[in-house]
């Protein structure tokens, strides 16, 4: 029997806010991982990177203002940086956890992933992507005012930096990608959205912007012909009239309902918003490929139909 490819992407929940958080947090997320190795099925992992890029992007900014010889470090570069500090404590725990189960046989590798982005994205103009920690009104004035950042408000939750945040339009790594998923590693790509580039002739030049893990795991697991696209978040299931009196979760929906729901405005920017829109990018891709949103923790019991919100053709 065919195993079953899966494309997962791991959300903030999986992976913490800080640094001894992220150290507990991948050892929670591995054992959900090698739990759907177990099952049969083939993993690919994506993974989101907005407190960590944060966090980095802080870092390098106060370098450059102790360190006048310091350039500022482009975002691009601080995407990177996060997408090799993630890959290191997931490769670490991924291994540990295999070789606790006895299992020896399966390398776990991480690619930096390159992802190419339009220079004419409209995102370009209007910045999106929250990144870094939550704050106060307060708190966001003055950081706008110190260093030009752009504060929004996020889903109800307090106020973030926000960054540009282009579609990916080709993945360019996506050979070596293959082969590797191929030859029965456990790979983790597309960290963080992937390092954003524009193409200049031969060359990939970074752009400042943080792309949608989201969209970047939809396309992933188109190019690696998947069978699931499973978000994994902080919350079981997508609802609409989401933290009000009337929410309803929702369970097994269509396309179509799925895009009235949209139209509606039912899910937050920058949150909710992408990864349904993911979903349904994915499940209209191909007969026989679905969608499912819900929790790390509930990952196999979504697969197999019970929990979630799973959209397919
Ligand atoms: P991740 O790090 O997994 O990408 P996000 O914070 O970007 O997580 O998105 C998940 C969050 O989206 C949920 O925790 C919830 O607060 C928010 N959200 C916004 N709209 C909805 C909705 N309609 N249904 C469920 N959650 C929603
Ligand atoms: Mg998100």
């Amino acid at each position: 029997m065919k195993k079953k490819r899966i494309v997962i992407a791991l959300g903030g929940n999986a992976l913490g806010n800080t640094l001894p958080e992220q150290m507990e947090a991948v050892k929670v997320t591995a054992k959900a991982i090698v739990d759907l190795l177990e099952d049969g099925c083939e993993v690919i992992v994506a993974h989101g990177n907005g407190p960590q890029v944060g966090m980095i992007n802080n870092a390098m900014s106060a370098l450059s203002r102790e360190d006048v010889k310091q350039p500022v470090v482009p975002l691009s570069v601080c995407v990177a940086m996060s997408q090799a500090y993630i890959g290191y404590d997931l490769q670490n725990a991924l291994r540990e956890e295999l070789f606790n189960r006895n299992i020896h046989d399966v390398p776990v590798t991480t690619m930096i992933t390159q992802v190419r982005v339009d220079e004419n994205d409209p995102a370009f103009l209007n910045p999106s992507k929250p990144i870094g920690q939550f704050m106060s009104l307060e708190q966001a004035m003055s950081l706008g005012e110190q260093y030009g950042y752009i504060v929004k408000e996020d889903a109800g939750r307090g106020y973030r930096r926000v960054v540009a945040s282009p579609k990916p339009a080709e993945i360019i790594e996506i050979d070596a990608i293959r082969s590797l998923v191929n030859s029965g590693q456990l790979v983790i790509a597309c960290g963080g959205g992937g390092i954003p580039v524009i193409k200049k002739g031969n060359h990939l030049k970074g752009a400042s912007a943080v792309i949608d893990k989201d969209f970047a795991s939809e396309l992933l697991a188109e190019e690696l012909d998947a069978d699931f696209l499973i978000i994994l978040t902080a919350v079981e299931k997508a609802a609409v009239n989401y933290g009000k009196p009337d929410q309803k979760w929702l369970a097994d929906i269509t396309i179509a309902e799925a895009e009235r729901y949209i139209e509606e405005g039912h899910f937050a920017p920058g949150s909710m918003l992408p990864k349904v829109q993911a979903a349904v990018k994915f499940a209209s891709s191909k007969e026989g490929r679905t969608a499912l949103i819900t929790l790390l923790e509930k990952a196999s019991e979504g697969i197999s139909g019970k929990t979630g919100t799973r959209i397919s053709l």
